[in-house]
């Protein structure tokens, strides 16, 4: 009977492992992924995609200086033109630095000026994250009890100074109290843990509401993750105030009363939006980077880097990160910035250490035993699990988030926050797992116990210390189970999705292999020869894989996050065919899924385009249209002119030789053209309506009466990019997407055609994937 007694305690045992890391590689994943299904709605809405109009919200303190060259809200950027601009203002600066000292000087803090950025990017986000860190620690557990020495110490920097608690009791010293202590005088007995209870509740649910109204209230785009946003921007999109100083600080506020509140949602995603805000505030100090907007994209690809080195401790990662999922543009030379960006914010973040371990990463596991070739086959399946999982996440979140845009789901964000809030604090709270925040509660997880039995650090660990009595074991397993569906559940209506009910059934299997015969082998005789800490840290990258698809800089984030060295193998095993079988059920990681629900123009460079359509099946105009809008070099007065540019909408016009020959020239940005007409009015040169409009070399022959010509060469683009009407749409799509070209003008026979930009192209490929093609927003 005791034998028998003692195999179903060592059943429960192991039970209790997996359940327990399974809980883990769950959890992993909102910590990554998004942060917060609510705001997806707000974000929509922010960026004007409910026909409130996009202009609507913009913050008013991040107007652009008017002025040539500098773009639109929710418009495109031309990235061959910036890039000229800027080889333009170097060659400029090169040659003057022959001429004098100053200027050599000049030329050099110029050339350093990349550099000093990155230091200055590194240190502040590194300094940010830290700050976030502390104080949602800090209020995390105010939602439990106060410190009485000062309010401000969470409770482990509480109970520090304490001279009367044991290294195991550290959690209890007489300066910590909770509330039911505070209000009650006692922490025992039913009413005292109503009293805990209420006030958990209500902490969650006034931190949550001051997160949403302040969001609503002052920075709209302070919401959701930012990733697909700053995808978006990084390939080329203006969304002014996306990254401005307002965004930032509200951000980075109602991050820390998000993750506090307890709702399930992580703060790593919006670490990397918080990155970029600051990159892009400090751009504005130099002005190579303030009036450039394809080397302002340079940095703001290393401070998505940055903000990875920060939320996971993982500057490597960083740096691929950025390079595998968010950059569109990344030479090496931005590679070499980020690496340097990402070492500097890591290092930051390290010495304000805010975690009190001297370490960069909550997740710090050391596992010692060596893993077998023959795991690779549960490897490969906990892959394939994760795969499936991560299919079945983004659609049924995609799914989850349409139908809040599309019902009346969407129109009450606040409510829906605290309802949510509500629902989790009150479920959350009987739980002792779920109680605490989920980094807390996935470092705790990750802990692994059986390695650690012997040593006495296992003493404090809650996890473990409810390991051992029997009773406790099967009091921790149930707790444990719950938490997990609970996380589950909570998650589905945080974010909007599916449970990852096909999670459970590898790991079981995993678990049962554990007495397979075949390992008896290579096992000493008593001791685990399987490490369920690394079955949860493959099962996390195999769902994080599913529902990103990133593979390369997954690996390294994995291994840097737990410090795993050894398992590369193994996590590269599962996310490969995590990848392979996510991709089989639709090749959109949640990112492109969000970027395409929100309508971001944006030419997605993994997709192949496999249509057989040629340029002039999706150029402009068609035939119903009105004629191409056009200039000719010569002949059109400056009235006409305005009033063509006022009569159209179209950010640029081709400059002909004659409407007749319709034989190319230029190109002339209308933004251009306005600023010319309107400088040279003020300047009072004679220019009056019925001045002629110039783009020729040579003045023409006019009448000696005539008012003086107003000269347009200057604005006009010279080289425009040119296509043939039967150039196949595959590879002018390639041209678009390797140049990162706004519009490209269509030729036929020699004469000007048509034109075709960057939105026609995305409204194309939406039409022939049988998508709405005015879902591609922001004409
Ligand atoms: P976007 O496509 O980014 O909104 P525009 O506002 O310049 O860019 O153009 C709007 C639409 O008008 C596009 O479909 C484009 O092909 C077409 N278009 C652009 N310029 C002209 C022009 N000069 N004459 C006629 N049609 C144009």
């Amino acid at each position: 009977l005791h034998t028998d007694r003692k195999h179903h305690h060592q059943h429960y045992l192991h039970l209790y492992y997996w359940v327990k890391l399974l809980s883990l590689s769950f959890l992993v994943v909102p910590h990554f992924s998004l942060p917060g299904g609510y705001e997806e709605y707000s974000s929509s809405r922010a960026a004007g995609m409910n026909g409130n109009g996009p202009t609507k919200l913009v913050d008013p303190l991040e107007d652009p200086v008017p002025g040539v060259g500098t773009y639109e809200d929710f418009n495109t950027i031309d990235w061959v033109r910036e890039k000229s601009k800027d080889r333009d203002r170097h060659r400029e600066i090169t040659n003057k630095s022959r001429q004098s000292t100053v200027a050599l000087l000049h030329s050099v803090s110029d050339a350093f000026s990349g550099w000093l950025l990155m230091l200055l990017v590194g240190l502040m986000s590194g300094a940010l994250a830290g700050g976030i860190d502390i104080a949602a620690h800090w209020l995390t557990d105010m939602k439990g009890g106060v410190c009485l020495i000062g309010f401000w110490f969470n409770h482990e920097h509480c109970c520090w100074t304490s001279n009367e608690t044991t290294f195991q009791e550290r959690d209890r010293c007489p300066q910590w109290q909770s509330w039911a202590e505070l209000i009650t005088g006692t922490s025992e007995g039913a009413f005292a843990y109503i009293v805990n209870y209420l006030m958990y509740i209500f902490w969650a649910l006034l931190f949550s509401f001051l997160a949403v109204t302040l969001v609503r209230a002052f920075a709209p785009y302070a919401c959701g993750s930012g990733i697909p946003e700053i995808k978006t921007i990084l390939s080329g999109f203006i969304i002014r105030g996306y990254l401005g100083k307002w965004t930032l600080i509200i951000k980075t506020i109602t991050l820390v009363l998000a993750v506090s509140s307890g709702l399930s949602l992580g703060k790593e995603g919006p670490l990397v939006h918080v990155a970029c805000c600051c990159a892009n505030i400090l751009c504005h100090l130099f002005t190579k980077y303030r009036k450039n907007e394809a080397k302002r994209r340079e940095v703001l690809s290393a401070a998505a880097a940055v903000g990875v080195s920060v939320a996971f401790g993982a500057p490597i990662g960083g740096v691929l990160f950025s390079l595998e999922e968010v950059s569109y543009y990344f030479p090496l030379k931005t590679l070499w910035r980020s690496f340097f960006a990402a070492l500097v914010a890591a290092f930051t973040l390290r010495s304000i250490n805010p975690f009190g371990n001297s370490r960069l990463v909550l997740f710090y596991v050391e596992f010692h035993a060596p893993w077998h070739l023959v795991e690779l086959a549960p490897f490969i399946l906990l892959g394939i699990f994760g795969g499936l999982w991560g299919a079945l996440f983004i659609r049924a979140n995609i799914a989850w988030c349409r139908r809040r845009k599309s019902t009346r789901l969407g129109h009450y964000p606040v409510i829906e926050v605290l309802v949510v809030a509500a629902l989790t604090a009150v479920l959350a709270f009987p739980n002792s797992y779920t109680r605490m925040s989920g980094a807390e509660l996935i470092s705790e997880l990750f802990n692994d116990c059986s390695l650690l039995d012997s040593s006495q650090l296992c003493g404090y660990k809650q996890v473990c210390s409810d390991r051992p009595a029997g009773k406790g074991l099967y009091t921790a397993l149930w707790q444990l189970a719950l938490a997990l569906v609970f996380k589950m559940l909570i998650t589905v209506i945080t974010f909007g999705m599916k449970v990852p009910s096909g999670l459970f059934i590898p790991s079981m299997l995993a678990y049962y292999n554990h007495d397979w015969f075949i390992f008896k082998g290579w096992c000493s005789p008593g001791a685990d020869c399987i490490t369920p800490g690394l079955y949860a840290m493959v099962g996390a990258a195999a769902c994080l894989g599913g529902v990103t698809r990133m593979t390369v800089s997954l690996v390294v984030i994995m291994f840097e996050l737990t410090g795993g060295l050894e398992y590369i193998v193994p996590l590269m095993a599962a996310t490969m065919t995590s990848k392979w079988v996510a991709d089989a059920f639709g090749r959109e990681g949640i990112y492109e899924a969000h970027i395409r629900l929100n309508g971001y123009p944006f030419l997605e460079p993994k997709e192949e385009f496999e249509h057989s359509s040629l340029t002039v099946d999706v150029m402009r105009p068609r035939r119903s249209d009105p004629a191409l809008a056009v200039l000719t070099q010569e002949g059109m007065t400056v009235g006409e002119v305005e009033a063509l540019v006022e009569s159209t909408h179209y950010s640029g016009f081709p400059v002909v030789v004659s409407k007749e020959s319709q034989r190319l020239v230029g190109f002339a940005l209308r933004r251009d053209l306005l600023i010319s007409i309107d400088n040279a009015r003020k300047r009072q040169e004679g220019i009056v309506s019925a001045s002629q409009v110039v783009f020729t070399e040579h003045a023409p022959s006019q009448a000696p009466d005539a008012p003086p010509p107003l000269r347009l060469r200057g604005i006009m683009d010279l080289s425009p990019f040119t296509v043939t009407d039967h150039t196949p749409m595959d590879i002018t799509v390639d041209i678009f997407r390797k140049l990162g070209l706004r519009q490209c003008l269509v030729t036929h026979n020699g004469r000007l055609l048509g034109i075709i930009t960057k939105k026609d192209i995305l409204k194309h490929m939406a039409q022939i994937a049988n998508r709405d093609p005015d879902s591609i927003l922001f004409n």
